[in-house]
Parts: structure tokens; C-alpha cells; sequence
């Protein structure tokens, strides 16, 4: 696991994780910028999904962004924390590897899932989004080199620190 600080869609790596909406037809925020630097065919591709339920991922390709793949993954929006949001987030993580794991991948980026317009706090999110990670590359051995794309430097800090105090416990 790492962190960079960088807008996701430069990135060169086997998929990058798009936080979608259901529709999976684009919106704002990173969901936006994708679409554009992926370009038109990307959009034609989603509207062949059926949409995607909160909590699952779907694969496209990657089109004329420099990732293979985009993983597109429908984050919960938070409503207070008692509406399952942590184990839907959770979920999001988890389904979005699966499906790298399924289709071979060994490096897959994620931006800061629904803590942008669907306003999941921030420390909470990145908590749930590193000890999910953690945990599928253990149990799963998977052989996959995931980035936390940090488009603040806020965030960055925030997973430089979390990574940190795991690889602190390792060692302890
Ligand atoms: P959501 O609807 O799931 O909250 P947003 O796109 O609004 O999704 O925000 C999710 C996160 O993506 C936020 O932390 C935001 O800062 C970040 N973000 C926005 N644009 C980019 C980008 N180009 N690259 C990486 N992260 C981005």
C-alpha cells in the first residue's frame, strides 16, 4: 500500500477506481474528471452496466486514460453514520479488489471514496478505506499494489499517517 498526492486520472497503473454514483453515467468531482479524460466512448460503455448498486464495483476499460481499466465503484452517501455507511464503504473497497484480483491486475489506484459530494467524514473514511485494504491483501494474499490517490495534501497526510502507525504495530 502507498500514497500519492496526484489527480488520479494521470496515473499509470492497471485500473483506477472511479467513486461513480449508481447510474454510473457520470457527475461531479473525481467521477467528472475521469469521464473527461477518458473520453466519450468510457460514457458508452457505462450505459451497456444496468447502473450499480451502492456498495458494488463494475470494470470498464480505460479508453485514452493512461490506466487500463476503471473501476467504478458506488460509494454510500452519508447520512449520519446509522445507515450502514461503514460497511457499504467498506464494500466498496473490497468489491473493487475482487474484481482487480478476478481480472488479473497488480496495481490499482483509489481516490478518497464518498468523501467528497456524498460528504463521508474524512478520518472515518480513510480508517475504513486502509484497514479494508489491509485486511483483503492478507487474507487474500493478492499480489496487487494499491495506491491511495490523495488529490489534497490534507488527505495525503491523513494516510501517510494511518499507513504509518500499521507499519509501527508490524514491527512492535
Ligand atoms: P463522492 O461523490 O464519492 O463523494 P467526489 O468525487 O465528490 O466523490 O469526491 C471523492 C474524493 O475524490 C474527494 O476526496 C475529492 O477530493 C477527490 N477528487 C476529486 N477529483 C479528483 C481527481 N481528479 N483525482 C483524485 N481525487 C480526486
Amino acid at each position: 500500500m502507498r500514497v500519492v498526492q496526484a489527480d488520479i486520472t494521470a496515473l499509470i497503473v492497471d485500473a483506477i477506481v472511479n467513486a461513480a454514483n449508481s447510474s454510473l453515467l457520470g457527475g461531479g468531482g473525481v467521477d467528472g474528471a475521469i469521464h473527461r479524460a477518458a473520453g466519450p466512448q468510457l460514457l458508452a460503455e457505462c450505459r451497456t452496466l444496468g447502473g450499480c448498486a451502492t456498495g458494488e464495483a463494475k470494470l470498464t476499460g480505460g479508453y485514452r486514460l493512461p490506466a487500463k481499466y476503471v473501476i467504478h465503484a458506488v460509494g454510500p452517501v452519508w447520512r449520519g453514520g446509522g445507515e450502514n455507511e461503514p460497511a457499504l464503504l467498506a464494500d466498496c473497497y473490497k468489491n473493487a479488489l475482487k474484481l482487480a484480483v478476478r481480472n488479473n491486475l497488480h496495481s490499482v489506484a483509489f481516490p478518497c471514496i464518498s468523501t467528497g459530494i456524498y460528504g463521508y467524514p474524512k478520518p472515518q473514511a480513510a480508517e475504513i478505506a486502509v484497514t479494508t485494504v489491509k485486511d483483503f491483501l492478507a487474507t487474500q494474499q493478492a499480489d496487487i499494489q494499491v495506491i491511495f490517490c490523495c488529490f489534497s495534501k490534507e488527505d495525503a497526510d491523513r494516510y501517510h499517517a494511518l499507513l504509518g502507525s500499521y507499519s509501527n504495530s508490524d514491527q512492535a
